[in-house]
């Protein structure tokens, strides 16, 4: 018999891994529990690419481009990153669900700050993966951890 399974993707950090910048976890067992019985997959683009535990990294506006820099070096990773998500997205083309990270560069869903060049916040915004997952997922409902807490 085929599996019909639900899909829900969910921030691999919201799971249990030790995936996040500092090396530690953020698990949210009220998340697992909202999903038992679906099929899960763990997303996370940062640990893969950058190792963990890794230098942080903030979306700043950029000649009025959202961009994502070290937090020290400055330095620019958003293609790294963007190429990362869209290989993701290729690899699991249909989700029933997402659940982010809130506050993440990555993840956060309308929580993450928006910084202006000198580091300021001034909004609060997208992560790079939950403005792709947007575009590649336009029906499949966005929620954070937050929701099932
Ligand atoms: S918030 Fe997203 S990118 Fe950051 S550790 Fe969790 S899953 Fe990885």
């Amino acid at each position: 018999m085929s599996s019909a399974k639900k899909k829900v993707i969910i921030s691999a950090c919201i799971l249990g891994e030790y995936c996040r910048y500092d090396g530690k976890t953020k698990e949210i067992p009220t998340v697992m529990k909202a999903f038992e019985g679906w099929e899960v997959i763990p997303f996370c683009p940062e640990a893969p690419l950058f190792g963990t535990p890794r230098e942080r990294i903030d979306v700043v506006l950029v000649d009025g481009q959202k961009h994502i820099l070290t937090h020290e070096g400055k330095k620019d990773v958003t293609e790294l990153l963007r190429k990362e998500i869209e290989s993701f997205c290729k690899a699991h083309p249909k989700a029933d669900a997402i659940v982010l990270k809130s506050k993440s560069p990555s993840c956060g869903y309308g929580t993450t700050p928006l910084l202006d060049e000198k580091g300021k916040e001034i909004a609060k915004d997208n992560g790079i993966a939950a403005d792709i997952f947007l575009k590649n997922y336009p029906d499949t409902p966005i929620k954070s951890e937050n929701d099932y807490l």
